[in-house]
């Protein structure tokens, strides 16, 4: 099935596409009204989408927009599935559940955090709870506050940040800094203080979609990390959990289980194993009496270098640019590349791979069974 990606990021043609292939098959779609606009003005938000009978007791679940720019492989892949699932049954007893762009500012805006300048996937936390220390971040904090983009005060921060690369590699300071942090609101993987909107909002579709299932997968959807072309399937979560078992018998080698903590190793996925407050977590944390099989779908894009490069002038551009001038238009167009690169090829793969996982999910769901309690 032919596929078609988008060439130019737009929030509203994702959301009109995502709908009307919701729509023609037969989903019952609800909407969570995000309180910003997007850069022309649209109004933003997460738009979920329910397939098959309302009370099927197991769910496949996607989220796409975790990180708002990577919501365009996710949003598109979304919508070329139901696309295709609008002509064929669904196993008896299985609903699909599609959360689109639970960051929808993030993708509007072509940027990985959101409005508040959180990483999503830092934000899933205990607020309540002490937060994550991350002390050796403070000493590369300067590189991303630098108020040029050209000129002394960048090559300082270059220098820095050559300077740190030489004694640490680039896998050294990625896990630094992507580990995330909770002190600076003008940094780098920064974690929030409180629930985001889409922290919230996606709690609040966890308890009312997918409590009521006995099992589920849910597949949360991401680029950027690991090798070019090589969609990743991971399980990311701080400890095993009961439905791991299942999704590593469906998948056998196809799966990578990261274990995730404060004093993880740098984990050679390219995904930050010393972080917490991941969406995988959440989901888990939300839901304990479900059979849930939580994974993520990471679709690797260019090498950490090129990448952290993009990341740093695009959080230069929303605190010193104008994300409407030249410069800032280039920025974002790079940002948005490195994302969803413009290649055929990778597109085909990512979307093939994808589908793949989704299949077999789709075809197992009838035959896993919860574990007793
Ligand atoms: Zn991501």
């Amino acid at each position: 099935m032919k596929i078609s990606f988008p060439v130019e990021p737009s929030f509203d043609t994702q959301r009109t596409q995502f709908l009307d292939a919701a729509r023609a098959a037969g989903a019952v779609l609800t909407t969570y009204a995000h309180p910003l606009k997007g850069p022309n003005g649209e109004a933003l938000a997460t738009d979920v989408a329910w397939l098959g009978k309302p009370d099927a007791s197991r769910v496949l679940m996607t989220l796409s927009g975790t990180h708002g720019v990577e919501g365009y492989y996710g949003s598109t892949c979304q919508a070329a599935w139901l696309r295709e699932l609008a002509s064929q049954p669904l196993p008896d007893d299985v609903a699909v559940l599609m959360v689109h762009l639970i960051n929808p500012w993030g993708t509007a805006w072509v940027r990985r955090v959101n409005e508040d300048n959180v990483d999503l996937n830092r934000n899933y936390l205990d607020f309540a709870a002490a937060l994550p220390d991350n002390s050796r971040y403070e000493a590369l904090h300067e590189i991303y506050t630098c108020r040029d983009i050209d000129g002394p005060q960048r090559q300082h921060a270059d220098d820095l940040l050559a300077r740190n690369v030489a004694v640490l590699g680039w896998s050294g300071v990625q896990a630094i800094v992507g580990a995330g942090q909770y002190l600076h609101a003008d940094g780098l993987f920064y974690g929030g203080q409180q629930p985001t909107w889409s922290n919230r909002t996606l709690r609040d579709i966890a308890g009312r979609f997918l409590k009521p299932a006995q099992v589920a997968f849910v597949f949360d959807l991401h680029t950027g990390a690991g090798a070019f072309g090589h969609p990743m399937l991971m399980s990311i979560t701080q400890r095993a959990y009961p439905g791991l078992a299942d999704a590593q018998r469906l998948y056998g080698p196809w799966l990578y289980t990261l274990l995730t903590h404060a004093d993880a190793e740098v984990s050679e996925t390219g995904v930050v194993a010393r972080a917490t407050g991941y969406t995988s977590q959440a989901m888990l944390d939300a839901l304990p009496d479900t059979h849930l099989m939580q994974l993520v779908i990471e679709c690797g894009t260019y090498p950490e270098a090129p990448m952290h490069t993009a990341l740093r002038d695009d959080h230069w551009l929303h605190l010193y640019g104008d994300p409407r001038d030249a410069r800032g238009r280039a920025i974002s167009r790079a940002l948005f590349d490195s994302f969803m690169p413009a290649d055929d090829d990778w597109r085909e793969l990512v979307w093939t791979r994808t589908r793949q996982i989704w299949k077999r999910a789709l075809a197992a769901l009838p035959g896993i069974q919860p574990v007793q309690r």
